[in-house]
């Protein structure tokens, strides 16, 4: 169900929603909404930091990290590409040795095979450059240009003009580094709602502006509510929504685009020891089609980026209406296709003919045949698009207006390398909630 302004300030107003709701489960100083990375490493760096504080966390889904935590390519980044200055450079190089660190003390399995960032003509070099440069601005740790006669040594298979190795470029399965940081969050005291879709705000009756109680009342689709001194959202796909519920502006708003994957059959995963990724389109944020080693021994090659038709649409067969209603109606989405329209509709055909996919993979591997592939997974990424429809590429946090509203801090853009930067997020938004709440 979505929200608007007016609709939160008639929440705001009204007592007797609070009769209405049958079931309290409990009075916190803060509640984060969203149970996927970003909100399970905040939530846990604010019980280490807080252990006195009672914080719970929320999430509408049966078990925590299903959507975009639990599925994407599970690769650990060095922070090669991103803008030098911007907070995902920062974040990312910062929260690599952050998560393997914490990675090691918690013998949660993890590979650090490295990368190789190909270049496969003399245009691609001249951007493998630059982005070199880049990388050493963000302080990657350990990267190197690798030339065409030394490709071999790094990955037998591989073919290309030149390329960028970088060391320091690992897998893990996100979804289960998610688990853990919750469970440290548990053990702490903190506590987990699972099937708890917040859904509205409202004052609590007894607060009537007394700040020092606990003023905001987070409901759910499941007609329970929890009372709370803060709240922070971390709703990935829905965070706009949630933003507008407590009188944000509409911009940017969520576009989902769906990441598809092939996957290698069983007797092909030799051709593959690292990561092996393309120079990426830099009028694009997505990294482009790469081959990626899982955990498990699986190599996935993808993600793809197709326009989906529902927020949580992880096949052509999802389609919400309610989702495309909202999309129709977003002028960025219609400057965003203009702007885009041929990539995009390439993304689409290679999407349905995947051997068009597998033909872009074989400039890497020669020998890789469409045979060779099956179809595999998809995740579907939360892109942030402002009303000119350009991609919001860094992160973005918003706090909503009048007496509640402001008690509220949304992290509404948090992109790839989202999971590999959590824990240093976690810090971030941490040290915003002190600046913006006094934690
Ligand atoms: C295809 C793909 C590939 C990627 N590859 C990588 C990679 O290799 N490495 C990397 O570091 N990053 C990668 N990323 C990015 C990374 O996965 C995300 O940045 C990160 O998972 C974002 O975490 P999150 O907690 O913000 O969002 P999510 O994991 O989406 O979690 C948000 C949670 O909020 C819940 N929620 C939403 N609305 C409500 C509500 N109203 N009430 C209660 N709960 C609610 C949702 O159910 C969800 O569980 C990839 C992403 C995708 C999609």
């Amino acid at each position: 169900m979505a929200f608007n302004k007016s609709h939160f300030l008639k929440l705001g107003s009204s007592l007797s929603l609070a009769k209405m709701s049958t079931d309290s489960c409990g009075v916190y100083d803060l509640i984060v909404i969203g149970g996927g990375i970003v909100g399970c490493a905040t939530a846990r760096e604010m019980k280490c930091r807080h252990p006195e504080l009672k914080i719970a966390i929320v999430e509408k889904e049966n078990a925590l990290a299903k959507h975009q935590t639990g599925h994407n390519s599970g690769v650990i980044h060095a922070g090669i590409y991103y803008k030098p200055g911007s907070i995902k450079a920062k974040l990312c190089v910062e929260g690599l040795k952050l998560s393997y660190d914490y990675l090691c003390e918690k013998n949660i399995c993890h590979k650090k095979i490295g990368k190789l960032i190909v270049a496969q003509n003399c245009d691609q070099v001249r951007l493998l450059h630059e982005l070199y440069e880049r990388g050493l601005q963000n302080n990657c740790p350990e990267i190197k240009l690798v030339e065409k006669d030394c490709l071999s040594t790094y990955e037998p298979n591989c073919k290309g003009e030149k390329a960028i190795w970088s060391p320091w470029t690992g897998i893990v399965d996100w979804g289960l580094v998610c688990k853990h940081f919750a469970e440290d969050f548990q053990k702490m005291g903190g506590d987990i709602f699972l099937n708890f879709e917040a859904i509205g705000f409202a004052e609590t009756i007894e607060s009537k502006g007394n700040c020092d109680l606990t003023p905001i009342c987070v409901y759910s689709k499941q007609n329970k509510y929890l009372n709370a001194k803060y709240v922070l959202t971390c709703a990935g796909l829905h965070s706009d929504r949630l933003a507008v519920m407590t009188g944000c502006g509409l911009s940017p708003r969520i576009v989902p685009f769906r990441g598809e994957y092939l996957l290698l059959k069983d007797d092909k995963r030799c051709l593959v020891s690292t990561n092996i990724y393309p120079v990426p389109d830099p009028r694009f944020p997505f990294l482009g089609v790469h081959f990626t080693p899982r955990v498990n021994g699986d190599i996935w090659l993808g993600p793809n980026a197709v326009l989906a038709l529902a927020r949580e649409g992880y096949s052509w067969r999802d389609v919400n209406i309610q989702d495309c209603l909202e999309m129709a109606k977003f002028p960025g989405l219609y400057k965003l296709c203009f702007k885009y329209i041929a990539p995009g509709l390439n993304e689409a055909v290679k999407s349905i003919f995947y051997q068009l996919s597998v033909k872009e993979c074989a400039k890497f591997i020669p020998s890789l045949t469409p045979k060779d592939v099956k179809r595999g997974p998809s995740g579907v990424r939360a892109q942030a698009v402002d009303n000119d429809g350009n991609l919001v590429d860094d992160f973005v946090f918003d706090t909503g207006s009048g007496a509640l509203g402001q008690r509220v801090l949304h992290c509404r853009n948090a992109p790839s390398p989202g999971a590999t930067s959590s824990m240093a997020i976690a810090k971030y938004i941490s040290d915003k909630l002190k600046t913006d709440f006094k934690f």
